[in-house]
């Protein structure tokens, strides 16, 4: 824990393992990035789209990898959120970690508060990887009319596409490292015996990984989610990713699909762009 000028205290988060990584993002307004991306050669602004379990988060972290963009994740806020001191979550955060246990949505209204108290990561010049945001097509016309107002254009949104019951399988079957966050299937020998490989934490499961919030989870994505396919594809962004095989494999349809896509260009290509933290 680190404390403010005025005595309340900021919760370091720790992401993949380092403390004080996507701080600015996992935190909001009080917290400072421990790293920041460097600018890369060309910014790219992107959102992934995709069933919940279809491997997006694992992609966001390789896309990271390669173009150092941040993988911004509205789930891992809310998942950061938890290990807040009770008396630092508000009302509307307490509802939503209710709403996420059992595999619902959260109201549009909290999210996209919460995106909008974050629109450093957003303006960020090393570009940015939306990972389950938006979910809705309210956040997504929030999300645009966001950028607009910075001349931020989306350069695409890639949708990952996988048969529904080889993505309940995958879900069921997910672990998470509680140190460093790395994500492992039951079936994988190295993490059958629930210790991370990686870091020696324990593994566990999401509450939200159970078969009664998968049941949930699936049909939220194709009453609320599912629309923003057509939604980005009539903007001519989308770009549609099979996501059967390794994350190496699906990282590589992604990039050649992304370095056959044309980049959009504003009129000020770093728009206004600083570096968040
Ligand atoms: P994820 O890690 O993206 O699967 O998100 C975990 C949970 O957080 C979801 O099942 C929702 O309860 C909540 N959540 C995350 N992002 C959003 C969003 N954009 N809109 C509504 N709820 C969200």
């Amino acid at each position: 824990m680190k404390t403010n000028k005025d005595g309340s205290t900021i919760t370091i988060p720790v992401a993949n393992g380092r403390p004080g990584e996507r701080a600015a993002w996992l935190l909001g307004n009080r917290a400072v990035c421990a790293t920041l991306p460097l600018p890369p050669k060309e910014v790219r602004r992107l959102v992934l789209l995709g069933a919940p379990g279809v491997g997006k988060g694992s992609q966001a972290e390789l896309l990271h990898l390669w173009c150092g963009a941040c993988h911004l994740s509205t789930g891992d806020i809310f998942r950061a959120a938890k290990g807040l001191p009770p008396g630092e979550r508000t009302p509307a955060l307490e509802s939503a970690l209710g709403c996420m246990a059992r595999g619902e949505l959260v109201p549009d209204e909290t999210v996209i508060a919460m995106v909008r108290e974050r629109l450093r990561c957003l303006r960020c010049a090393a570009g940015f990887l939306l990972d389950g945001f938006p979910r809705t097509v309210a956040q997504a016309e929030a999300l645009e009319r966001l950028l607009k107002a910075d001349d931020l254009p989306l350069d695409a949104v890639l949708d990952y596409e996988l048969d529904t019951d080889q993505i309940v399988e995958r879900l069921a079957g997910r672990r998470v490292c509680a140190s460093c966050k790395d994500v492992f299937n039951v079936k994988d020998k190295r993490a059958a015996a629930g210790i991370c490989p990686h870091c020696g934490g324990q593994l566990y499961q999401r509450e939200d990984d159970r078969p009664a919030a998968i049941r949930v989870r699936m049909e939220t994505y194709h009453r609320n989610t599912a629309p923003l396919i057509q939604y980005y594809r009539q903007r001519g962004l989308l770009l549609t990713i099979p996501a059967d095989g390794t994350p190496a494999e699906i990282l590589e349809r992604s990039v050649a699909a992304l370095d056959a896509h044309p980049h959009p260009r504003s009129a000020n290509p770093n728009g206004s762009a600083s570096r968040a933290g």
